[in-house]
């Protein structure tokens, strides 16, 4: 631990942990398993056979009727949104702050992003603030769940229904909750998922798509690769592209399918632990979750309140140079990034404040609690010290 200033990373002392701490999951499950399944795909048919089971077991795990599953989140939902888009109209309502490549997709789909707020309480897209940016040009909303706890997914449902809207939900940040006691996976028209390394279930990448209604699954395999169906593309509408999900990445996100429960376990166990100990630092608070719904702890998101004495820049900065890689939440929000695409941006206030507000801390597979009560005992370290530490920064 640190004695004096002069011991902190950020002034050449050395690092807390020499081998980073992450704010990602990066889970691993059993490798003799995943070995095992891999195996599966050398077998006649053995690609199919994969990712055919690894769409019944999360069409299952989500309670709805098809799974499409595709080479990751980007692309599962620039395909749902190209196959969702109201025709002749060109805007999408999306929060701002939200996922850094958000816009991004929209922009591949070739639409154009139309910024929102979020609920001040929920840090969630809500029906009111997707309300004022209803226009005769709305194409699609995209419900993005945020990091901790899930949107009001049925207000958002009947905003766009007395609409006319399509509503697809990026339900990346909320694979294992419950709204309402409903299961995620079956809201909207559509919902998107990512299996990136970095998410709650780990395929090295991946991403897929759950929906009610068959035609559009039916649609969504044959776009995710064309060649194989041999589409008449035109016919189609098929925006010719090759998404398909590597059968290794099926098998790996199988075996982390089927060790959830044990991944839950220990976030929750992470979880407890801030919420015991950070309480004893001042000017931060944790963000809850929800514990009437299902969630997966995997995320601890803290408020910087105005008893903190350092911004969020200096406080990442020491934090990361200890070996802590803690993040903003999401920053810069996306109305106030420059693109090289068309977005419509109006002013934000709440989203302009609330994006210095956040910060991820470690967390995830790889996280021990002994690293999250140092990660803690460090906060407390630089709040003792914050005077003596912004003068040192001043200096340097
Ligand atoms: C990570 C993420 C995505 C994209 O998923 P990839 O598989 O990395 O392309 C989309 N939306 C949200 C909210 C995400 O966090």
């Amino acid at each position: 631990m640190k004695k004096t200033v002069s011991d902190l990373a950020i002034f050449n002392g050395s690092k807390l942990f020499p081998r980073p701490v992450s704010t990602s999951n990066l889970v691993k499950p059993n490798v003799n398993d995943f070995l095992d399944l891999l195996k599966i795909a050398q077998t006649k048919d053995g690609e199919e056979v994969l990712t055919t089971q690894l769409e019944k077991e999360l069409a299952n795990f989500h309670s709805v009727a098809h799974c499409v599953a595709v080479c990751s989140g980007f692309w599962a939902l620039v395909l749902t949104i190209k196959a969702l888009a109201l025709p002749n109209k060109s805007e999408v309502i999306m929060p701002s702050l939200t996922y850094r490549r958000l816009s991004d997709v929209v922009a591949w789909a070739g639409l154009v992003p139309r910024f929102c707020e979020v609920d001040s309480r929920t840090l969630a897209i809500s029906s009111s603030t997707v309300a004022p940016h209803i226009s005769a040009n709305t194409a699609l909303i995209i419900g993005v769940h945020p990091i901790v706890n899930c949107c009001n997914a049925h207000e958002l449902e009947s905003i766009a229904e007395q609409h006319n809207i399509p509503i697809l939900f990026d339900s990346v940040e909320s694979v294992y909750e419950t709204h309402r006691g409903k299961k995620v996976g079956s809201f909207g028209i559509a919902e998107c998922f990512s299996l990136h390394a970095s998410k709650l279930i780990n395929g090295f990448e991946g991403g897929y798509i759950t929906t009610h209604d068959t035609k559009l699954a039916t649609r969504l395999r044959r776009w995710r690769n064309p060649s194989e169906h041999q589409t008449n593309m035109v016919a189609d509408q098929s925006p010719g592209m090759e998404a398909k999900l590597p059968a290794a990445h099926a098998a790996m996100a199988l075996q982390g399918l089927r060790e959830l429960h044990e991944q839950i376990e220990h976030n929750l166990h992470i979880y407890r632990t801030y919420q015991a100990l950070l309480p004893s630092v001042p000017g931060l608070s944790i963000l809850t979750f929800n514990e009437i719904e299902h969630t997966s702890f995997k995320n601890i998101v803290v408020k910087l309140t105005p008893d903190w004495p350092l911004s969020r820049e200096t406080t990442i900065s020491l934090l990361n140079a200890e070996g802590i890689l803690s993040r903003a939440y999401y920053s810069p929000p996306l109305h106030l990034k420059l693109t090289k695409y068309p977005v419509i941006s109006s002013s934000l206030p709440f989203t302009e404040k609330a994006e210095k507000q956040y910060m991820l801390m470690p967390c995830g597979y790889q996280t021990t609690i002994k690293q999250v009560e140092d990660v803690i005992n460090f906060l407390k370290f630089i709040y003792n010290h914050a005077d003596h530490i912004v003068t040192q920064l001043e200096c340097s």
